[in-house]
């Protein structure tokens, strides 16, 4: 489906065709919940880079996390105006962008399940709310966003 997104002062918007667009993959790691989710994690999308088309890429920052001393090959992208987090790039899957779901405009369809990750990041007050057919992970999760999709039938 076609995802169209945005920040929160409009200075940066982009549309992407997404092949993955269910909300289903809560990553509760501390680079995630700082910087794009207050409610203790964050959620992101799969969708095509050959299909990404953005405007107000002037207002675009790039913030890439130091862990361990390295530098993260995670390139977040958030406008420079607002701060809000847009989306994620990797070199390691350069077919691939990862917007927040927090910044789509287009209404998203309900995950049936959810997948929780990087919960030995998880901050000590947030509650796990799991439903039954979730799962859990403690560090990265073993299939893809793509392969979620695909076990569930909702490939498109
Ligand atoms: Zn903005």
């Amino acid at each position: 489906m076609q995802l169209k997104g945005s920040c929160s002062c409009q200075a940066v918007r982009f549309q992407v065709e997404s092949a993955q667009p269910y909300p289903f993959n809560l990553c509760y790691c501390s680079i995630c919940r700082k910087t794009a989710g207050s409610g203790g994690y964050a959620i992101n999308l799969g969708a095509r880079a050959d299909t990404f088309e953005v405007q107000g890429r002037e207002h675009l920052r790039i913030y890439q996390a130091v862990i361990d001393g390295e530098t993260s090959s995670v390139q977040r992208h958030f406008c420079g105006q607002c701060g809000s987090a847009v989306w994620i790039d990797d070199d390691r899957w350069p077919d691939l962008v990862h917007p927040f779901a927090s910044a789509i405009d287009t209404p998203l369809p309900k995950p049936p399940e959810r997948s929780h990750m990087m919960l030995n990041s998880k901050a000590p007050w947030v509650e796990l709310r799991a439903e039954p057919g979730d799962v859990c992970f403690e560090e990265y999760p073993d299939e893809s966003l793509a392969e979620w999709h695909e076990r569930h039938g909702l490939t498109s």
